[in-house]
């Protein structure tokens, strides 16, 4: 059984036209919503879903954990995902995932979006999925030598739109510049991370060192001191 491990990004959308115009049309092509997904990312998902429902005849099985979503959690735990320790990577998407394709019997190969240029993620996805007993996994971009251009050229080339970053609107991996333009074009989503942040009873911030208040008050200054630190979850901007 081959399952894409879809992540509504670039990277896991160019790589699932590149399995159907190879005539690999996988099994299942699962998302896992962690109750925290951006509003657009949970929009293509819907949108790329319908386009492979009429170009392939298959749709993206969305899955989440059971019980609370992860803002949901947070805030009743009066926490906010850290960085450093990625539980809600591995409670809210790993997990959930794995468990889901436990019903299946048989041998299960896991398609994985990381594309050319990310030879170190290949290798610790490697190290960690034989660690932790997880399912087979390939790398269908990276071993076609596609990297990120190439993705956004075969999305592209299909006639569809291109994802914006996906992920959570709680991810501590956020750019500064994207909690700013969240502020600006989604004002109640930029409050609600607000809210956890002040809700959290240890004073951790999502941006470490750099409460969101900062941006709430600093919207218009030019200055971001991000340093590129995708997290495991991330599947293009
Ligand atoms: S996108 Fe960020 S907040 Fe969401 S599960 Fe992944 S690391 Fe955690």
């Amino acid at each position: 059984m081959n399952i894409v491990s879809y992540g509504g990004g670039v990277n896991s959308t160019a790589m699932t036209i590149f399995l159907i115009n190879k005539s690999e049309v996988p099994d299942l092509i699962v998302f896992c919503d962690t109750g925290a997904e951006l509003p657009a990312t949970l929009e293509y998902v819907n949108y790329f879903s319908t386009w492979l429902k009429d170009n392939a005849g298959i749709e993206i099985t969305t899955i989440r954990k059971d019980g609370e979503g992860l803002y949901d959690y947070c805030f009743r735990k009066r926490l906010v995902p850290m960085r450093q320790y990625r539980w809600c990577t591995s409670d809210w998407k790993i997990k959930p995932f794995d468990r889901y394709l436990k019903q299946f019997e048989g041998d299960k190969i896991v398609y994985i979006g990381y594309d050319a240029g990310e030879d170190g993620r290949v290798t610790s996805a490697l190290s960690n999925y034989k660690k932790y007993k997880r399912p087979t996994q390939v790398f269908p971009l990276h071993e076609a030598d596609i990297d990120r251009e190439g993705c956004i050229n075969i999305i592209k080339v299909e006639g569809l739109r291109l994802p914006l970053k996906s992920g959570c609107f709680i991810c501590p991996f956020t750019k500064k510049s994207a909690f700013r333009e969240m502020k600006r074009n989604n004002p109640s989503l930029f409050q609600k991370a607000l809210d956890l942040e002040a809700n959290c009873a240890s004073g951790h911030v999502l941006r470490q060192g750099h409460p969101l208040t900062e941006i709430d008050n600093q919207c218009e200054l030019n200055f971001d001191y991000d340093t590129p630190q995708p997290c495991g979850c991330y599947d293009g901007d």
